[in-house]
C-alpha cells in the first residue's frame, strides 16, 4: 500500500509543457515572462492590485515589515497559534515578537488582541495574523482593531490561498499578505511565495529590496541594503500551471475535510476546526481535537498503516526560542496543541483511499 501524506504535492499537468517553454526561450533566469504572468494570476484570482513572486512566504513577511518601516525594538503582535515561519522575520528585523492567543475559532482572539494593545507598554507597530490550516481568522473584527488603533495588519495567508470571508480573499484585507508555495501547501512551486498589497509603492519598494536594491544606475549603485528573494522563472512556470487548478485542489480539500467530518460523525468526543460565519476556507489540512483520546495514541496507531499524521502547531510562546517573550494566553492553543492532529489531506487521493485512517481513528476512540 502507498504510504498516505499530510498534503503532498499534486501537479496539474501542465507543468512541464510551461517549464519547457521557459528551456526554449534559455530565460531559465533571471526574471521572465512566467514570473509576470505567476504575478498576473494572483491579482486576478485574489482580486489584489500588486504581486510579488518571491522565493519564500517567509521572504514575503520579511520584506513586508521592512517595507513597513518595522525595525529594531519595535513591538509586533503575532498569532501565538501557528507556523515559526509566521514570525521568524519579526526577528530579522530586530523587533520584539508579543504573541497573541486563539479562541473558539482557532485563530487570534480580537478580544486577546485588544489587551495586547491595551496593556503593552510600547505601542505595537504591527500585528501578523495567521489563518491557520486554510481558514480565515475573524479578519472583520481584527481589521476594524487594527484601524482604530492605527497598527499595520500583516496577513500571514501561507496556509490560506483561495480562502475567502465575505466574499473576499484571504491575504488581501491587510496592508500587507503573503502566500507561500512551498512543497506542502495547497499549491506548490517546489517553493516560493507570493507578497500582495493594494499598495503599488509598498510593493514596489519589497520588489528593489528582493533584488539586491540596485540603485535605477549603469553601474552598480547601492544606497541600501537588499536580499536575493525574487522567484525563478522556473519556478514562476510551474506556479502558473498550478494556478488553473486552485479551485480544482479547493473543491477536493473540502470534500476530503466533509468525508472524515461525515465518517467520524458518531464519535462524540470530535471536534473539527470550524469555518466561521461568513467565510470559506481552503481546508489545506483537516484538522480535529479529541477531548478524552491522547493523539499521539492515534498517530502511532495511524503509523503503523502507513498514515502520516502531525499534532498541531506548537504554539509560539511554548517554544524555547520564545521563553522570554511575552505573550497574551489563556490556554486555548495550549490546549489544541495537546489534544489535536492534523489528517491526511492529499488532493490526490480517493476517499476509499482515506478510508483507513477513518477506520484507524473509529478503533482508538471506541
Ligand atoms: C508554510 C508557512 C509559512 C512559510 O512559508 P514558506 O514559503 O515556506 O516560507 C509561514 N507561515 C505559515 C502559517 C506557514 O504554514
Amino acid at each position: 500500500m502507498n504510504r498516505l501524506f499530510l498534503s503532498p504535492p499534486h501537479m496539474s499537468g501542465k507543468e512541464q509543457e510551461y517549464i519547457s517553454e521557459v528551456f526554449e526561450s534559455n530565460y531559465i533566469a533571471p526574471l521572465g515572462a512566467f514570473v509576470n504572468r505567476f504575478e498576473e494570476s494572483i491579482k486576478a484570482y485574489t482580486g489584489t492590485s500588486n504581486a510579488l513572486a518571491l522565493s519564500s512566504a517567509t521572504a514575503g513577511l520579511h520584506l513586508a515589515l521592512r517595507v513597513l518601516g518595522i525595525g529594531q525594538g519595535d513591538v509586533v503582535l503575532a498569532s501565538t497559534f501557528t507556523f515559526i515561519g509566521s514570525v521568524n522575520a519579526i526577528l530579522y528585523q530586530g523587533a520584539i515578537p508579543v504573541f497573541i492567543d486563539s479562541d473558539e475559532s482557532w485563530n487570534l482572539s480580537p478580544a486577546l488582541l485588544k489587551k495586547a494593545i491595551y496593556e503593552s507598554s510600547v505601542k505595537p507597530k504591527a500585528l501578523i495574523v495567521t489563518h491557520l490550516y486554510g481558514q480565515v481568522a475573524k479578519l472583520d473584527e481584527i481589521v476594524a482593531i487594527c484601524k482604530e488603533e492605527d497598527i499595520f495588519l500583516i496577513e500571514d495567508a501561507a496556509e490560506s490561498l483561495g480562502a475567502s470571508f465575505q466574499g473576499k480573499q484571504s491575504g488581501t484585507f491587510g496592508d500587507m499578505g503573503v502566500y507561500s508555495f512551498n512543497g506542502n501547501k495547497i499549491l506548490t512551486t517546489s517553493g516560493g511565495g507570493m507578497l500582495v498589497s493594494a499598495n503599488e509603492a509598498w510593493i514596489a519598494k519589497a520588489k528593489f529590496l528582493s533584488t539586491q536594491a540596485k540603485e535605477n544606475f549603469i553601474y552598480y549603485e547601492h544606497k541600501e541594503y537588499g536580499y536575493n528573494y525574487r522567484m525563478s522563472n522556473v519556478l514562476a512556470a510551474i506556479g502558473v500551471a498550478q494556478m488553473e487548478v486552485l479551485d480544482e485542489r479547493i473543491k477536493r480539500k473540502r470534500e476530503i475535510f466533509e468525508f472524515y467530518q461525515e465518517q467520524l460523525s458518531a464519535i462524540e468526543e470530535l471536534s473539527f476546526m470550524p469555518e466561521i460565519k461568513s467565510s470559506r476556507g481552503n481546508r489545506w489540512l483537516s484538522t480535529l481535537v479529541f477531548n478524552r483520546t491522547n493523539p499521539m495514541n492515534v498517530i502511532e496507531a495511524l503509523e503503523k498503516v502507513g498514515v502520516e499524521s502531525r499534532l498541531l502547531w506548537k504554539p509560539m510562546h511554548l517554544q524555547p526560542l520564545f521563553k522570554e517573550r511575552q505573550a497574551f494566553v489563556d490556554g486555548t492553543s495550549e490546549a489544541f496543541f495537546k489534544q489535536g492532529i492534523c489528517l491526511p489531506s492529499p488532493t490526490n487521493s480517493t476517499n476509499n483511499e482515506l478510508m483507513p485512517v477513518v477506520e484507524v481513528i473509529r478503533n482508538v476512540c471506541s
